[in-house]
């Protein structure tokens, strides 16, 4: 009855699977007949805290009878706090913009870029260089800014210019030219196949952008608030960008994006802006759930969990050669590069059957991004269910 009432009312831009969720505890949702998943997807890196978490539910419901919203024409505590608290944790000197989402986040830093490019040298550089296989968003803009052809389909055409893409960090140095302001990467390629960087790699190209004066822009989106198994990846990278943003995982569910940059005087007034960016609710969301993390950072539950977490993924590797070639990514964004795309269908389809829930990234990773407090007992669960299903295929 809903599916019918989905697809007669809500425009098609996803391939829905029409399982109903209706509660959700931790790592495990329920669905409207009973049955129990365990989730390895965290609705794709947003529930860092998992369903139901009682303590972001209880500021949430808190600041929802106070105040939801006033706009950015006063001051607003909680935003204040929450971008204190993201210096703080990414131990970086940087001041943030607030918006609502990963594209719109990334909207900003392309506005800094430019906005720096235009002002900072003797001719107009505007040009940004992106990756191969890298995600952005689904603007306009930050879907030129995707190095990825499929997706930049006619139909949507024109785009916006200064977007170029290398195969690879090597191929940077030669497409630089004097149009050229800025780099934006992820550290570790999420939506094209859970790929991690060389840490050398970047930082001699961090140093090399410093030199050049150029800035090195880096999308957190997917990877920031403890993905990574550091609060940024930028931290586990060990360097320091112009320009970081944020979004999936930073309110636990709450939509917020956020824009951090060194370069505090960049904006002024009129610039940009954001009606909901940065409202009571989504920053007073977001500053819970950095405590929540924090905690479990520091407490050394987060590094125990990814390294259980890891461990047995590798099993399922290692115990189905012929299907996986692969294990990759770090912390608790990871996935098993399947030999090809119709086993990596297969695989996805078997868990759902099985009561877990995985992702795909790529053209053939099966990738997993469960929420970063999952119990081991749901870990051991999702393992169990995932080599019933595996078996089933193989
Ligand atoms: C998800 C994602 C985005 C887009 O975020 P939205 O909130 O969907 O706009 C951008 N960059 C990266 C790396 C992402 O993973």
């Amino acid at each position: 009855m809903y599916e019918q009432m989905d697809k007669d009312f809500v425009l098609s831009t996803y391939a829905r699977n029409y399982v109903n969720f209706k509660q959700g505890i931790n790592a495990t949702l329920y669905d409207d007949k009973g049955k129990d998943y365990i989730d390895f997807t965290s609705g794709i890196g947003v529930s860092s805290v998992g369903h139901g978490n009682a303590r972001l539910a209880n500021v949430i419901c808190e600041q929802a009878k106070n105040l939801i919203h006033t706009s950015n024409l006063y001051l607003i505590e909680p935003q204040a706090k929450l971008a204190k608290k993201l210096a703080f944790l990414s131990d970086l000197d940087m001041a943030t913009f607030f918006a609502n989402s990963g594209a719109e986040a990334n909207e900003g830093a392309i506005k800094i870029a430019r906005k720096y490019g235009e002002r900072n040298f003797d001719n107009k550089k505007y040009k940004i260089i992106t990756l191969e296989n890298s995600f952005h968003g689904r603007t306009i803009t930050t879907v030129k800014a995707t190095g990825q052809k499929s997706f930049h389909k006619p139909d949507f055409s024109p785009y916006p210019d200064g977007f170029s893409y290398d195969k690879n960090i090597k191929k940077i140095y030669e497409s630089i030219d004097d149009e050229t302001i800025a780099v934006m990467i992820e550290l570790v390629q999420g939506e094209g196949g859970v790929q991690p960087f060389d840490k050398k790699e970047i930082q001699e190209l961090s140093s090399f952008l410093k030199k050049k004066g150029l800035l090195l822009i880096v999308d957190e989106v997917q990877t920031g608030i403890y993905r990574s198994g550091e609060f940024l990846a930028t931290n586990l990278y060990e360097i320091e960008p112009d320009i970081i943003t944020l979004a999936k995982g930073l309110a636990g569910g709450v939509p917020i994006g956020a824009v951090m940059t060194k370069h505090k005087d960049i904006f002024e007034p009129g610039d940009h802006g954001s009606t909901f960016g940065g409202n009571f609710l989504s920053t007073r969301a977001g500053l819970e759930v950095l405590d929540i993390l924090e905690s479990y950072k520091n407490s050394g539950l987060l590094d125990e969990t990814y390294l259980y977490f890891e461990d047995k993924l590798e099993k399922i590797r290692l115990a189905y050669p012929t299907l996986f070639s692969e294990h990759v990514g770090l912390g608790l964004m990871r996935g098993l590069r399947c030999v090809d795309a119709k086993i990596l269908t297969k695989a996805i389809e078997s868990c759902f059957d099985e009561g877990l829930l995985v992702l795909k990234a790529g053209k053939n990773t099966l990738r997993v991004l469960p929420p970063l407090t999952i119990s081991k007992d749901e870990i051991n669960e999702g393992f169990k269910r995932m080599k019933s299903a595996i078996d089933k295929i193989s």
